[in-house]
């Protein structure tokens, strides 16, 4: 036997709202190319196209790299304050 689906989605978009695409598997609706890929990559990824594959990883890869640089720019800063303070002590007690 089947499992019923007990909530159907629905979803309302105010009248104000122009610009927005629609999932074309599931109807749901989204404000940005870039959630719409996103959406379609990890929600239908079985019955989705190839280019709609690459779209998604290609944006997954970007999303990586821009993590990547935060926490190198992070590190850096940290290394630098430590630096700093570092310099600092060093000359008040010279
Ligand atoms: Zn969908």
């Amino acid at each position: 036997m089947l499992a019923e689906t007990v909530t159907q989605p629905e979803y309302e978009v105010p009248e104000s709202e122009t610009s927005f695409e629609r999932c074309p598997y599931c109807e749901r609706p989204f404000r940005t190319d870039e959630l719409l890929i996103h959406h379609v990559g990890s929600n239908h990824r079985d019955s989705c196209t190839d280019e709609e594959l690459e779209a998604y990883e290609a944006v997954e890869s970007d999303e990586e790299f821009e993590l990547f640089t935060f926490h190198v720019k992070a590190a850096v800063t940290v290394f630098m304050v430590y630096f700093m303070f570092s310099f600092m002590y060093a000359l008040v007690w010279a």
